[in-house]
């Protein structure tokens, strides 16, 4: 079956799992000569393999509310590949999930994690539980329910969650403690823990701070630096606060930050200070529009932060929220770069579009790997039961995204047209990461 017949499979198959079938064609775009390239692929097939997870498990999660009243949600765990490491990816808690979702994701965790270059496989879970408005009791009965649905299916070596929209420290911990209590086993099973409790340094950070490290290397590729550099970000989570923070820290100027409600747009910059009192209100899940009467700026309720005059767009929200209308409006208002800290941000009409209009663009699987990373690297300080320093963590995040941003530029270099000065990473992160699954697959034979 060529790539193109697998692609129509898919779409006869799963006809309501739009996401799965968006971030498939995405990947397939860029590796058709790769593919063809080595025989062994179709021979093999590699990618009628890749693109159908080893198992999706779906459960039923009972729990009890305030009121005492019992609530019923759905949850998944989508074990897509671990040809070349246990299953390893977040969880995400919140009311748009279902099983397209969680396949897209899923199914780009291959290859994020493989760019990494640390030995991770692919898988995503979560719930449709949504945990806004929800009170402290709640998300802790919550956790435990899911994870005592869960728990038989993961383990160290088998398969390790983490954090994803809607899960954070908090419910990795309650997550944790409940597989503690069931198994009697006290290992790395799932990454995000507390610091004290095998949780990693600069794991918070690390998605963020990447993102801008990946940044930090496309723009010296084009001999430019993030000196008087105007930087807009979406989504005022764990990773655009810290993708806020570092690019302050290497001297950007950052305008913007958002959630559902609209766009805070503070033309003064973020400072550290002021970084750290978003972080503190999210902390508290309080509205972002306090910052205005806090430090000044303005609110635009019901905004994305894109109708501002900018040079570097960080989409750090959730899939598919630049639509083309959206990247039209980066374009016009002078961004030159867009490097996506969320997974799959930008619809494929809008990544077609920037990349005719020659900005520098920067797909998820190889921008926001560092979160995964330095879960990579929680989960071998677990096994050799010792903690490294923040400062030896953050050498090694830096360097990994620095391989992250060569190996892709580097997979593309021979196909680098001269009427443009952009790398083409999404082809490059692409090759690098589906090859180094697919080879684990012709090695294999026919097993996985
Ligand atoms: N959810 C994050 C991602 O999209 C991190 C996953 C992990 O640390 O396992 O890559």
């Amino acid at each position: 079956m060529s790539m193109q017949d697998v692609i129509q499979s898919l779409e006869n198959r799963y006809p309501h799992q739009p996401e799965f079938i968006q971030a498939v064609k995405e990947v397939a775009s860029s590796i058709s000569d790769a593919y063809e390239a080595n025989s062994d692929y179709s021979k093999f097939k590699v990618f009628e393999r890749l693109t159908e997870p080893d198992r999706v498990i779906s459960f039923r999660v009972n729990w009890e509310d305030d009121e005492g009243n019992i609530q019923v949600n759905r949850g998944w765990r989508v074990q897509f590949s671990n040809a070349i490491g246990p299953y390893k990816g977040g969880l995400r808690f919140h009311p748009t999930v279902n099983e397209s979702v969680l396949k897209f994701l899923g199914f780009e965790q291959i290859f994020k994690n493989a760019l990494t270059g640390l030995p991770m496989g692919g898988a995503k879970g979560g719930s449709d539980f949504d945990p806004k408005g929800k009170s402290d009791n709640e998300i802790r009965r919550f956790c435990y329910a899911f994870i005592r649905e869960l728990y038989q299916y993961i383990g160290k070596d088998i398969d390790v969650p983490a954090g994803d929209i809607g899960v954070g420290g908090r419910e990795v911990s309650y997550m944790f403690a409940m597989y503690k209590n069931l198994t009697h086993e006290y290992g790395g099973v799932l990454t995000g823990k507390g610091v004290g409790f095998g949780g990693s340094l600069i794991r918070t950070e690390a998605t963020g701070y990447g993102a801008v490290y990946f940044l930090e290397n496309m723009l010296s590729a084009q001999n430019e630096t993030f000196t008087d550099k105007r930087v807009l970000i979406s989504g005022a989570g764990n990773v655009a606060l810290h993708a806020a923070e570092k690019a302050l820290m290497l001297d950007a100027t950052v305008l913007t930050v958002s959630d559902s409600q609209g766009t805070l747009h503070d033309p003064a910059g973020f400072t550290q200070e002021k970084i750290d009192w978003l972080k503190d209100q999210k902390a508290a899940r309080k509205p972002l529009k306090d910052y205005v009467e806090e430090f000044g700026g303005e609110w635009l309720a019901g905004e994305k932060p894109w109708q501002i005059k900018g040079d570097i767009a960080m989409p750090c929200a959730t899939q598919n929220e630049v639509d083309i209308a959206e990247a039209e409006q980066m374009v016009a208002n002078g961004i030159k770069y867009v490097v996506e800290g969320a997974n799959m941000p930008l619809t494929i009409a809008a990544i077609d579009y920037i990349r005719e209009q020659h900005v520098h663009y920067a797909p998820g699987k190889a921008a926001n790997a560092g979160g995964v990373a330095v879960s990579g690297l929680e989960m071998s300080q677990n096994s050799v039961r010792q903690y490294r320093s923040f400062e030896e963590l953050d050498v090694q995040l830096r360097q990994i995204m620095k391989n992250i941003h060569d190996d892709a530029a580097r997979a593309t270099q021979h196909l680098q047209a001269e009427s443009t000065p952009c790398i083409d990473y999404m082809a490059g992160a692409n090759i690098v990461g589906f090859k180094r699954a697919a080879d684990a697959l012709v090695a294999y034979g026919v097993l996985n």
